[in-house]
């Protein structure tokens, strides 16, 4: 009996673990299903993306409120997790503040966790009010009704509870340490949970055990369920951050994706120093199965990977002019919709022992329309917007690129510029032979 609280605690443990480590395969088979992409160029520009975007936040502070208040509960739930060692292998070995021999250095690190954990709580109420209370316009476009919404609430009312168990847990601790009551050893500094002691005044040291244990308790399972709803959360982004901007594009933005097989066509078409006899050699070399994106596994890992990783911020949107002026594209859409068609043939798979069985469904149509793709401008703003590196317009070029050249069904205009340029040379409708006419007109 007396080792059951570290035999309940290592089974907590390992089926938190367990089931995390579970969810980050299917995340990984899923983001494989997209096709390989090369990112072996540019690994020090890379490490410096993301040393500096997902650890430095660099994008987040354009815009300063949000920014500061990011900083401080991504800074302070990452620090104050340290504490989770030690939580942990107190757990494991049935000790009581296991680190408490550091002696000062271990009540400048509990002083620093308390204020850091007062710090989350400010920054997770500003972010409730500008959600709920200012109902910042970004945070309640279409896209954002129902899960998402629920979503962005909760994580904020987990972390709230989180950081409230973390310094409820002192304060009791705190309390037992001035009765002298066993194993409560004199040990840490507590800046802010010292403020709760009037709450725990006159309780005997039964019940301030109990408080403390609960509390103890909940904020290690919390903290282990936590880990486990990142799966079905937006809040990925907190590990997902990491990798997407190491393989987020390091090409300048307005330069788009060539297709090898249709540049090897223009060339022979347009280059009178092309050998097509070398060219045809092995006219199958580089032609892709299919052209353009329709459904997720046509677009590629970095892609997929981005969807995973989508904050749903909104700062893409809010910078769209295609959504400022009331067109239907949201390039956060995109991204949501893209990982919700990513998970449903997931799913599919694990219904079906690992293969995909067709579901008559695919991204395009059925999840992001033609009207979305052809309202986008490429302007790159959303590009420039994101704070994690994602790179909606590619995907809305890939779609587009699929639109065009497997189904011939770009917009009547469009088509009509791009029957002249491939007739003509040029986006106008009139002969290449023709074009000097207006020099003879002016004579
Ligand atoms: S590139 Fe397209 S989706 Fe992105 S901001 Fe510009 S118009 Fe919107
Ligand atoms: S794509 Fe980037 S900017 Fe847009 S919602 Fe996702 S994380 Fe935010």
């Amino acid at each position: 009996m007396e080792y059951l609280p570290n035999l309940v605690f290592v089974l907590a443990l390992a089926l938190g673990i367990g089931l995390f480590v579970r969810n980050a395969k299917k995340i990984i088979r899923n983001i494989k299903l997209g096709r390989p992409v090369d990112v072996s160029q540019d690994r020090a520009q890379r490490w410096g993306n993301m040393a500096r975007i997902a650890l430095g936040q660099s994008k987040m502070v354009v815009r300063p409120v949000a920014g500061l208040m990011h900083i401080l509960v991504y800074v302070g739930f990452v620090v104050i997790n340290l504490e989770v060692l030690e939580i942990i292998l107190d757990g494991i070995l049935g000790t009581h503040r296991l680190f408490a021999f550091m002696g000062p250095a271990y009540d400048v690190l509990i002083a620093s966790f308390e204020i850091l954990a007062l710090l989350v709580i400010v920054g997770v109420a500003v972010f409730w009010i500008r959600r709920n209370i200012l109902k910042l316009l970004r945070f309640h476009k279409a896209e954002m009704k129902g899960w998402p919404k629920k979503d962005a609430n909760l994580i904020l009312y987990i972390e709230f509870v989180l950081m409230l168990l973390f310094l409820t847990m002192n304060a009791a601790d705190q309390q037992l340490q001035h009765l002298g009551a066993e194993p409560y050893v004199r040990a840490g500094s507590f800046p802010v949970s010292g403020f709760l002691l009037p709450l725990l005044e006159g309780l005997s040291v039964p019940a301030l055990i109990y408080i403390e244990r609960l509390a103890w308790w909940l904020h290690i399972l919390g903290i282990l369920g936590f880990l486990n709803y990142l799966y079905y959360s937006k809040h990925l982004h907190i590990i997902l951050a990491f990798p997407n901007t190491y393989f987020g594009r390091t090409r300048p933005q307005g330069a788009f994706d060539n297709l090898e097989s249709v540049t090897r066509e223009v060339k022979l078409m347009m280059d009178p120093n092309v050998d097509p006899f070398a060219a045809t050699a092995n006219p199958a070399a580089g032609v892709p199965a299919k052209f353009g994106a329709s459904d997720v596994m046509d677009l590629n890992r970095v892609q997929l990977l981005a969807a995973y990783t989508c904050t749903e911020c909104g700062r893409c949107t809010s910078e769209c002019p295609a959504n400022q002026t009331g067109k239907k594209l949201s390039p956060r859409k995109i991204m949501m919709d893209t990982r919700d068609r990513l998970e449903e043939v997931g799913r599919n798979m694990d219904a079906n022992k690992g293969e995909f069985i067709a579901d008559g469904k695919q991204l395009l149509d059925h999840y992001i329309t033609r009207e979305e793709l052809w309202a986008c401008t490429t302007c790159n703003a959303c590009v420039q917007a994101c704070p994690v590196s994602i790179d909606p317009l590619s995907i809305i070029m890939d779609m587009r690129r699929f639109l065009v050249m497997e189904q011939s069904a770009a917009p009547s205009d469009l088509n009509n510029m791009m029957g002249n340029m491939e007739n003509n040379g040029a986006p106008w409708p009139f002969n290449q032979m023709d074009r000097l006419n207006w020099a003879q007109e002016n004579q």
